[in-house]
């Protein structure tokens, strides 16, 4: 069987070695310079800090067998996310915690008094919630929502609260107790030496070409038994229905010496700070130590078709826009669209990897039986 897979990033990444450990050709291009997708990390020569090129990226999962693979590539130092916000002047703890209960309300609850105040000023009047505005609303209350969300979410997204679903607030938990891990999973790390690294070794198979600078085009398919897409869905079919809505990302990088901000990541909640973050990269790695430091200012504005794409938009026009192109591309066979682009979904780097680990599942168990692979292993609808 030969395979071409477009997208050097962790899901054709980890899909080619499947496939290539049972035996199968793989050849997979990239229209970058580079592999790894946007989980690409490079030293910055100047002062050493390992940089998260687009964007910080931070491993965490519940799915053991998802940490064991990536572990069996690379050494992943513990690292544990804790981010801050500056807002109405001052800075605060997040995801919110006792510690941001208690210092935005100047007060010294216990948890089961902090639970019971939050109840009381939560908008209880909103039974099922549906937009991210009265997921807010309801669970922490106004204050809440405006200091540390509304302002954010604006920038983030470029529209009101209220036209986004409540699912992407789900993400942020509120905790009654001092724990300020960003994240609730089991296992959190960082690679040691970047994820560059960890990619190159997922790659590094004998089975496995890999083809930089090269961009897909139809005719490459020529000869190839199937091919694996994570490019964007409406890419691969020249955007003919029209372009599904991302949001992108603007880097402002400046270096400088000792300690910018003290801390990896601090968000900035208030309106009319033009930026949603700043990240310094070199809390990312609090294992090595650098004089010098490297900061990138986060602006999030909306995609343009030179831009890259961070995060699919999946409001109920592009919904509906999804829709056609699933029908399209269910219609084509052939191809199997993978990854965060290929599904237009936003997906963290353990989702991707497990999925991306039963599509290549699906994918011999379909080449044994003769039976057809689907467009999607997992529906983006
Ligand atoms: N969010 C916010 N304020 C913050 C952090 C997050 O309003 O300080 C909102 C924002 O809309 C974001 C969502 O919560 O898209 C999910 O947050 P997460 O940290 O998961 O963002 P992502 O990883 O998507 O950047």
């Amino acid at each position: 069987m030969k395979v071409l897979m477009v997208g050097a990033g962790l899901s054709c990444a980890v899909i080619g070695r499947k496939l290539a450990e049972a035996g199968m050709a793989v050849t997979i291009i990239d229209s970058r310079s580079h592999i790894g997708g946007n989980c690409y990390t490079e030293r910055d020569a100047d002062t050493g800090v390992m940089v998260h090129i687009y964007g910080p990226h931070i491993f965490h999962t519940d799915d053991e067998e998802v940490w064991n693979y990536v572990n069996a590539f690379t050494t992943f130092k513990p690292y544990q996310n804790r981010v801050k916000t500056t807002s109405q002047g001052q800075v605060f703890s997040l995801p919110i915690n006792l510690h941001t209960i208690n210092q935005y309300y100047r007060k010294t609850m216990n948890p089961t008094e902090a639970r019971a105040f939050i109840e009381e000023i939560a908008d209880k009047t909103i039974e099922d919630p549906q937009t991210f505005e009265d997921q807010a609303l309801r669970f922490v209350g106004r204050d809440f929502y405006e200091a540390f969300f509304k302002g954010y979410t604006e920038k983030q997204w470029g529209c009101s609260p209220r036209d986004l679903p409540a699912s992407i607030l789900k993400r942020l938990p509120v905790r009654f107790n001092y724990d300020d891990n960003y994240f609730f999973h089991k296992f959190q790390g960082m690679p040691e030496e970047g994820y560059t690294p960890m990619i190159e070794a997922i790659l590094d198979h004998p089975g496995i070409e890999v083809k930089l600078e090269t961009t897909y085009e139809p005719q490459m398919a020529e000869g190839y038994d199937h091919i694996f897409y994570s490019g964007p869905l409406d890419g691969f079919f020249d955007f003919r229905l029209g372009r599904l809505g991302y949001r992108t990302l603007d880097f402002e990088r400046f270096a400088d010496q000792g300690d910018y901000q003290g801390c990896a990541v601090m968000n900035y909640g208030d309106r009319d700070v033009p930026y949603t973050r700043i990240t310094e990269h070199k809390h990312f790695a609090p294992w090595e130590s650098h004089e010098g430091t490297v900061c990138y200012r986060e602006f999030s504005r909306s995609c343009e078709p030179d831009d890259i794409p961070y995060y699919p938009i999946r409001q109920v026009e592009e919904k509906a826009l999804l829709g056609e192109y699933v029908a399209l591309a269910e219609a084509t066979g052939g191809v199997t669209f993978v990854g965060r682009l290929g599904t237009y979904r936003y997906l963290d780097m353990d989702v991707t990897i497990r999925e991306a680990l039963d599509t290549a599942q699906a994918f011999l168990s379909a080449a044994e039986t003769g039976a057809e692979m689907p467009a999607f292993v997992k529906s983006p609808l």
